[in-house]
This record gives C-alpha cells, sequence and structure tokens, in this order.
C-alpha cells in the first residue's frame, strides 16, 4: 500500500473537514442536560460523529460528552483515543484562534496540536483503510473525547459505557511513542496545633507563603516575622544566611515586622530538581531562629523530611526503576499561619513497581509523631506498556518508515490520554523538531506534518487493524 500516495490524494479533504473542526469554539463551558461539559464541546463531537455518518461508519454518541466512529465487524477491537475540546485562547494572537489560516507552511488555530490536527490525521487514515474495503481483523474505533482538558469526565463515561479496547494510542503528544507515564498524586501534609510552650518566644512566625500549584516548584517564598528584641541581628544571620548559600533573597522592615522573601526559580513538578524550591529555603532560615514550639515543628518537619533531595527517600517513598527513572517530590505549596498552623501540598509522581497505598499508610503512621497528617489525597497509579510489546514495535516501526529518526519510545513523568486505556500509548503527533506550542498563542502546525502524522497513522492501522501484525510472533 502506497501510504503516501493514499494521503496525498485526500489532503485537500482532510484540510477542510479539520477547518471545519477547528472554528468550533469548543472550549469547557456551562454544563446543561443535554451539554455536560458545555455547548462548544458538544458541537465539536457532533461535528465528527458527523463526519463519520457521512463517511459510512458506525458511530456513538455517550451523554454527549464523548463518542466513536468505528470500521469493521468481529470481536477484537483496537481504539484510538483523540479529544476535541481545547483550551482558551487566551490573549496575544496574531490572527482569530478560532479561523483557520495556512500562513507559509502552517495552518495557525487553536487546538491545532492539541488535539484536533492530530484526531483528524487519524480519523483520515481510518477513511482511507475503510475506503480501501479490505476486512477488518480489528475493529477500529476513534474514541472521542470533550473534556481531556479538565476533568476527563469524558473518558470516565465512555468506559463506564462502552467496552475497553485490546490496544490502542492516543495521537496526543509527541512521536516517536510513550509508553510509560509515572503514578502521578497529590496530597497535604497538615500539621496539627499544640499548646505553646509557656516561654513567650523572642521571635513569632506570623506567617510563610510560598507556591499555588502542585505541579509547579514555588518560585517566590514570603516569611512574616514579629521581632520583640534584637532585630538587627535576625537582620545579621539573615544577610549571612543568603550569603552562605547563595541564595536570592532580601528583607523588609515594617513597624517591629521583619518580612523576608526568597526568589527561587520555578519548573515543573515532574522535576523539581530542574527548579529551586523557594519555601524550602526560607524555612531553613526560619529553622535557625527561636521560634515557638509549633513554628518550630513546622520548620523541622520540612528540613526533615523535603530538604536535600527530590527522591522522596525523607518520606520512604524513594523507588527506581529502568525505564521509568526515579519517584519526584515537588512541595508546590507552602502555607504557615500562626493560627492555623503548616499545610505542605505535595505532587509526589512514581514509577511502576512500588506499593503506593502501603507506602503510603506506612508515611501516614510515621508522621503522627510529629505532629501532622495527610489529607486530600488524590493519585493515578502509573501506566506503563512493555518496550517489547507488539503494540510498541509495530508503532514504532511504523513510524521509522515515514521519518528519519532513530529515537527510542520513552517514558515520561507527566500524564497524556494514553493512561485512560488498559493498554495504551501516546503516539504522536509531534515531531522531533516541532516547536510545542500546545495551550500557548499562535497555535500552529505544519501541513507537512499533518501529512506525515496521517500516513504514520495509516501504516499503524493497516499492520495492526487489517494484516493483525500484532497477534504473530
Ligand atoms: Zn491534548
Amino acid at each position: 500500500m502506497d501510504y503516501k500516495a493514499l494521503v496525498e490524494a485526500c489532503k485537500d479533504d482532510l484540510v477542510a473537514d479539520l477547518f471545519g473542526l477547528l472554528e468550533i469554539e469548543s472550549v469547557k463551558g456551562e454544563s446543561s442536560k443535554d451539554a455536560p461539559v458545555g455547548e462548544g464541546p458538544k458541537r465539536a463531537l457532533d461535528y465528527m460523529l458527523e463526519l463519520g455518518r457521512r463517511d459510512g461508519f458506525s458511530t456513538l454518541n455517550v451523554e454527549n460528552i464523548a463518542g466513536h466512529i468505528e470500521s469493521g465487524k468481529g470481536e477484537k477491537l483496537f481504539g484510538i483515543l483523540g479529544h476535541v475540546d481545547v483550551v482558551p485562547p487566551g490573549k496575544g494572537w496574531d490572527t482569530d484562534p478560532f479561523n483557520p489560516e495556512i500562513l507559509g507552511d502552517e495552518i495557525v488555530a487553536r487546538g491545532i496540536q492539541d488535539d484536533k490536527g492530530p484526531t483528524m490525521a487519524a480519523y483520515y487514515a481510518m477513511k482511507i483503510l475503510h475506503q480501501q474495503g479490505a476486512p477488518f481483523k480489528y475493529r477500529t474505533r476513534l474514541i472521542i473525547g470533550t473534556d481531556e482538558e479538565s476533568d476527563w469526565q469524558c473518558t470516565e463515561a465512555y468506559f463506564n459505557a462502552e467496552e475497553m479496547p485490546q490496544a490502542g494510542f492516543a495521537p496526543d503528544a509527541a512521536f516517536p511513542l510513550i509508553h510509560g507515564e509515572k503514578g502521578i498524586s497529590t496530597f497535604n501534609f497538615v500539621q496539627k496545633q499544640t499548646a505553646l510552650d509557656e516561654d513567650e518566644p523572642k521571635i513569632e512566625l506570623k506567617a510563610l507563603i510560598s507556591g499555588e500549584r502542585y505541579n509547579m516548584v514555588p518560585e517566590d517564598a514570603e516569611a512574616k516575622l514579629k521581632i520583640q528584641q534584637n532585630m538587627s541581628e535576625v537582620i545579621q544571620s539573615y544577610e549571612d544566611f543568603l550569603r552562605e548559600t547563595k541564595a536570592e533573597g532580601s528583607y523588609e522592615v515594617d513597624n517591629g515586622f521583619l518580612k523576608l522573601s526568597i526568589q527561587g526559580k520555578s519548573a515543573h513538578g515532574s522535576t523539581p530538581e530542574a527548579g529551586v524550591n523557594a519555601g524550602l529555603i526560607l524555612i531553613q532560615f526560619l529553622k535557625r531562629l527561636d521560634l515557638d514550639n509549633n513554628a518550630k515543628a513546622f520548620a523541622g518537619f520540612a528540613v526533615d523530611r523535603f530538604v536535600g533531595r527530590t527522591d522522596g527517600a525523607q518520606l520512604g517513598m524513594d523507588y527506581s526503576h529502568d525505564e521509568m527513572g526515579e519517584t519526584s517530590v515537588n512541595v508546590g505549596m507552602i502555607n504557615y499561619t500562626e493560627v492555623d498552623g503548616g499545610i505542605f501540598g505535595v505532587n509526589l509522581r512514581y514509577p511502576e513497581g512500588i506499593d503506593f497505598d502501603a507506602k503510603m499508610d506506612a508515611l501516614k503512621e510515621d508522621i503522627t509523631e510529629q505532629g501532622f497528617t495527610i489529607e486530600d489525597l488524590e493519585y493515578q497509579p502509573p501506566h506503563y506498556v512493555d518496550k517489547e510489546d507488539p503494540l510498541v514495535k509495530i508503532l514504532t516501526d511504523a513510524y521509522r518508515n515515514h521519518v528519519d529518526d532513530r529515537t527510542e519510545p520513552f517514558t515520561i513523568g507527566g500524564g497524556t490520554y494514553a493512561r485512560t486505556l488498559e493498554k495504551g500509548v501516546a503516539f504522536g503527533a509531534m515531531f522531533k523538531d516541532t516547536a510545542d506550542t500546545m495551550h500557548q498563542k499562535n497555535e500552529r502546525m505544519k501541513v507537512e506534518e499533518l501529512l506525515k502524522a496521517t500516513e504514520i497513522y495509516l501504516e499503524a492501522l493497516h499492520r495492526i487493524c487489517i494484516k493483525g501484525e500484532m497477534d504473530e510472533d
């Protein structure tokens, strides 16, 4: 089969159908009975299902929040999982984000990379195969979600109602292929306040605040201290601390209060080692001061549990997997007030192979005597498909037949849509040298990349769903 020629022949139709999809403002909106995540996402779903019917596929709408387009007959099912909702456009566009244009060799529009372009590429791969008329060994199903950018209610509703494919891919990330994603947990360490000791401390920690999100390294931290005597001594000691640690910070005296601030460096929560956690630096200074017992316990806990490493060893959560790497711990939010005590908001990511529940139970037990509890725990387990699995092999090979790139399939600390499939990988559609403009202004994709991705998907589906290569040994 001449994949390239088949795709080239339907290029105009592909671009025209894609433009129609890009024109729909499918940002999550007000929920109503007929449109659980808003009118825009629902219209984008209807649009795709209508294309499916036009082209002779069977389609299904699941609660106006997800749906599918299917080809072929038989027992086995192969899934492609894409989404047609988009994040809000934001400001600063050079074009109308919902009026797609081809500028130079690129299509510019909100959603072209994430994920309307790749979803349409996969749809056309399926459509070309369908038109070839060869019998399918796997029913091939394009599953369409409308809530990927927010709460994944779409896949939840869909897989509650519908069967899980034997295998599949999500064209919602990058080539060549992502076959493993760490488990992602967020939770809070919450301090229990105890009665204050009799002696009045010389220094009161009124408040500390650092960070706003679990999945970012805090770049700023501020603390407010009330100092009864020897203000200048504390300031001197802070200046010494900044010099010793080479931290970037400043202070301000205001009416008997001393305000300290630290400037760190932001980074994504999956790579805390790439950032500088401003809050943890500031706490290291506070630990040197003569604070009340609650503030002391707060600072002591941080130094004990977080400072110095990001692999979770101080929490008993460290683990290393050959391909997926190590546990990572990001303390994304730190908050202390005199009245409520301290909270540490943590984003902990972990590889396959660790007994997360057991380790969490042990940790809960362990921190009790330090006066802390764990609250608001949420997590998604790790997602992993063996690198030697035929699914991974065939998809990677299909990619290599169209691109001069021998990059190995890889694993990541983040989460992609593929993890909602039991046996699923992320497969495209960003190429090695593609500028990642997802969620940014002027989101764009080269026409050539759109066609190339379609060719790759066509070969992959041809080999898996028609030729049945996944079942050969
Ligand atoms: Zn996406």
